[in-house]
């Protein structure tokens, strides 16, 4: 979508640090880092939340969670811990309209959030 920050990201009008990349998944370093790994994953079709996911276009949860796992690998948090977020809505704190994943790692995470 056109007025999408994360699809701007994906088309590379806006620039990242990116982590990973592959034909359907995007993750980079969060601008606004809330651990010592704060990492976004994203579908590179754009779907605006998971209330969006359907049987037609699930597949792409498993390759975000595939990613996902191996992102945590590479980092080695995968052994100690660590947490995955999607926001949805507005209760739910989401604030960019592009599905995408928070991958928090490195230090003792805190529940329930706030
Ligand atoms: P949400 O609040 O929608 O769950 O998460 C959006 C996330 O995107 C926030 O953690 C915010 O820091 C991050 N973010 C917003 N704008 C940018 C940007 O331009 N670049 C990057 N790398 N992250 C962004
Ligand atoms: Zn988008």
């Amino acid at each position: 979508m056109s007025d999408c920050l994360f699809c701007k990201i994906i088309n590379g009008e806006i620039p990242c640090d990116k982590v990973f990349e592959n034909e359907k998944v995007l993750a980079f370093n969060d601008i606004d880092p809330q651990a010592p790994v704060h990492i976004l994953v994203i579908p590179k079709v754009h779907i605006e939340s998971l209330n969006d996911i359907n049987q037609d276009n699930c597949e792409i949860i498993k390759e975000i969670h595939l990613v996902i796992k191996k992102i945590a690998k590479d980092l080695k948090i995968d052994r100690d811990g660590y947490r995955v977020i999607t926001n949805c809505g507005e209760l739910g704190g989401q604030s960019v309209k592009h599905l995408h994943y928070h991958v928090l790692g490195g230090r003792n995470l805190k529940w329930p959030p706030g």
